[in-house]
């Protein structure tokens, strides 16, 4: 059969990756006349990420993995941020990503000799993947935005080259708060990405330049549903933004992103199997997340304090700026003295989880959460209410859309900013128990988005029909 080959490309993050994958699996499901082939760059600290791609490519039949040959990393004189190391080395790849785009091309016409039609019909780059457009521009083949992030991001990113020209000074500075297109509410500076929050740094140079190329691109598939972010997909209904189109929620719910540690997932589940209906309250931060010791102490002395069913994930900080957290191989050095002691009948603390999987566990009630978009839209899907605390990338910006424009999620912190803010432990307590005793009128309104999100992607939902109509549009003659 005849087919229409779509290429991906993501950054090399589980939040980035694992959403485009479910992406190209959705599309690949969706027809059977279109194969997906995602381009893979590695970057040695991310060991999630590499072990997440070997059991994708293992159990994965209709999508090929092709990973990149490797460049030379950017010298460290060329950045100044992870977001400026992870934009050149992407940038690094242009020529590999050319070629096998290329080969692709002429097997495709090979073959079409016989067949008369495959060919390569779309590329997909994500929202830091901007430098792969030249690429897309220099083979002739449409290039489209993949967004793993809200609507409401997008509608400020889009922004951001006018709010940048308006606006000399640091947003913090203005004494103002701004009004982005996506937003009903205005908006805090505090809660804008730290990146944005210093205008000399090099992130910020780079978070300008990727939001400026998106509008080069065909369209824009965003990671949301039309009933959760009506507002914010409308306000970009215009002229100047590419066609929009909301195809989520694309969660992968079922592969658990990582298994590494088989026991400790057993006996959580284990644990949480003994434990009644709603009644334990995840804390999790997220693939790039850590607390300092102090936080982890406040945290610790609130879920005493609480005296609620809990399960936390405790990860290591990073050793140096390139690297992600890890487990850690003691977590007894960082926790106060005798608190695993004192809470063994109440909760546990463990290492990296499949986070989804542990959503989708009837005991849970209450998640504190980093409030990256994945994890948003797995709560939601399961109905778990959150409690707010952002810690990097776009997370205070989502932490204050589910906060105070949908209503969905009890705040810890919008603007919480890690290393100089201290939640102290019993605010910890009071927003656990508002959060697990109290919270009625959120934790009803998750549960109607609950219903909303499986109707979206179901046979004529919003997201069902939207995904139609980019395959349309990707490959008008099927
Ligand atoms: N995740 C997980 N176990 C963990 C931490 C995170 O499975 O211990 C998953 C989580 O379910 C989500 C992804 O990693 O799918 C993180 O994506 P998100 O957008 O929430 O945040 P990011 O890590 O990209 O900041």
């Amino acid at each position: 059969m005849a087919k229409s080959h779509i290429v991906f490309i993501s950054t090399p993050g589980i939040g980035n990756l694992v959403p485009l994958v479910e992406f190209a699996q959705l599309l690949v499901n969706h027809d059977r006349r279109l194969h997906a082939t995602i381009l893979i760059i590695t970057m040695s600290q991310r060991p999630i990420v590499n072990a997440y791609i070997q059991s994708r490519v293992a159990t994965s039949t209709s999508i090929t993995f092709l990973p990149l040959p490797p460049v030379d990393p950017p010298s460290p004189d060329q950045y100044r941020s992870t977001m400026g190391y992870i934009s050149l080395l992407i940038q690094n790849h242009k020529r590999h990503v050319k070629n096998a785009i290329t080969k692709l091309m002429s097997s495709d016409s090979a073959e079409s000799k016989s067949s008369n039609s495959d060919q390569v019909v779309g590329f997909f780059v994500d929202m830091f993947c901007t430098s792969m457009i030249d690429v897309a521009n220099e083979l002739g083949i449409p290039c489209y935005l993949y967004f793993a992030s809200p609507a409401t991001f997008l509608s400020f990113m889009l922004h951001l080259p006018f709010l940048d020209a308006q606006n000399p000074a640091e947003f913090v500075d203005l004494g103002t708060e701004l009004s982005i297109p996506g937003f009903v509410n205005s908006v805090p500076p505090l809660v804008l990405p730290t990146a944005v929050l210093n205008k000399k740094g090099d992130a910020y140079s780079w978070y300008l330049s990727h939001a400026r190329r998106y509008t080069e691109t065909k369209g824009i598939v965003v990671n949301t549903f039309r009933e959760l972010e009506s507002h914010a997909l409308d306000s970009l209904d215009t002229s100047q933004v590419p066609q929009v189109y909301p195809i989520g929620l694309v969660l992968d719910l079922y592969e658990p992103t990582q298994k590494r540690d088989l026991n400790q997932y057993e006996s959580v589940i284990r644990w949480l199997d003994d434990q009644p209906s709603s009644s334990v309250m995840l804390l999790c931060f997220g693939s790039m997340g850590s607390l300092s010791g102090p936080q982890v102490r406040e945290i610790a002395y609130g879920l005493e304090r609480a005296g609620v069913r809990f399960l936390w994930v405790l990860r290591e900080p990073p050793k140096s700026q390139l690297d992600l957290p890890s487990d850690h191989a003691n977590v007894e050095d960082v926790l106060p003295n005798g608190f695993l002691e004192r809470t063994r009948e109440l909760g546990m603390v463990c290492g990296w989880i499949p986070q989804a999987k542990i959503l989708a566990h009837q005991s849970i009630g209450g998640f504190i959460s980093h409030c990256g978009w994945n994890s948003i839209l797995e709560s939601l899907w399961y109905g778990v209410p959150i409690a707010t605390w952002p810690i990097y990338a776009e997370q205070q910006m989502n932490a204050f859309e589910m906060v105070k424009e949908l209503g969905l999620a009890i705040e810890v912190r919008l603007d919480y900013r890690e290393g100089s803010d201290l939640v102290m432990g019993e605010e910890v307590d009071r927003s656990i128990k508002r959060l697990m005793n109290g919270g009625d009128v959120v934790r009803g309104r998750v549960k109607e988005m609950r219903e909303k999100s499986r109707i979206a992607l179901m046979e004529n939902g919003s997201s069902h029909q939207a995904l139609g109509v980019l395959i349309r549009n990707l490959v008008p003659k099927i």
